[in-house]
């Protein structure tokens, strides 16, 4: 994909979140753009940067890491949108700002050890598998308070609220669905000390639904970059 398509289809990404932040009476500028750039080559996240993208996610950390440094002269923040492993814990703690995924203590105490203390603390959304699908990543939604419960006492990362990834559906009632579950979840678990504002959810097929039920960040991969030329 050329440049100028990049750039082309970033703006039409923009445009469907103003149009949605519109019908939902939401400012658009509080809805973050994370362009998933996993399995795409540095050239096109340095194409999306140069129209004016700043925040990136990768999925998975080896490829992430070679492209971080051919980038290096970008000032981009990274987001880790993949799932946890333990032993990549080390690379995220220290290349990430912010992880999509979070749905284990021992992976949560581990990222937590692992950022180096010059850095804020790893910004973390913590996933919730909302399909009951076991083969799904994510927390059952009973289940999320203990994690909370111990993410609050780690000072490498900070909970900043909750990301989900649901089955795909057709018609945006049906899209709207687990995203709206999602937000009645963060508001029961709110506080003032854990206020949880941050929901990710939406990506290329379900942007719109994910804005009108709230979304804080939108993880779009295919709208900007096209299909994934390689695995
Ligand atoms: C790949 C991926 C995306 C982007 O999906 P598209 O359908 O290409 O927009 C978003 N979130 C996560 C967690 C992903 O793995």
């Amino acid at each position: 994909m050329t440049g100028s398509r990049v750039a082309i289809n970033l703006g039409q990404v923009r445009a469907r979140i103003r149009a949605a932040a519109h019908r939902a009476g939401r400012a658009p500028d509080d809805v973050a753009l994370v362009a998933v750039s996993k399995r795409q080559p540095s050239e096109a996240i340095r194409a999306a940067y140069q129209a004016g993208q700043r925040v990136f996610g990768e999925s998975y950390v080896q490829e992430a890491l070679a492209k971080m440094a051919l980038l290096a002269d970008l000032d981009i923040e990274w987001h880790f949108v993949g799932r946890v492993q333990s032993n990549k814990t080390r690379s995220i703690a220290v290349h990430f700002d912010w992880v999509h995924g979070l749905a284990d203590a021992t992976h949560a105490r581990r990222l937590s050890e692992q950022r180096p203390t010059e850095r804020p603390p790893l910004n973390v959304c913590v996933q919730i598998n909302l399909s009951g699908e076991s083969s799904k990543a994510g927390l059952d939604p009973a289940q999320v308070s203990d994690l909370l419960a111990v993410c609050d006492d780690l000072s490498g990362i900070r909970v900043r609220g909750l990301m989900t990834l649901p089955s795909p559906a057709e018609g945006e009632m049906a899209q709207r669905r687990p995203f709206q579950v999602l937000r009645a979840l963060r508001d029961g678990l709110a506080n003032p000390t854990r206020p949880l504002t941050c929901l990710s959810m939406g990506m290329t097929s379900d942007l719109e639904a994910a804005v009108l039920e709230g979304a804080t960040f939108v993880r779009i991969g295919t709208a900007i970059f096209g299909p994934r030329p390689y695995n």
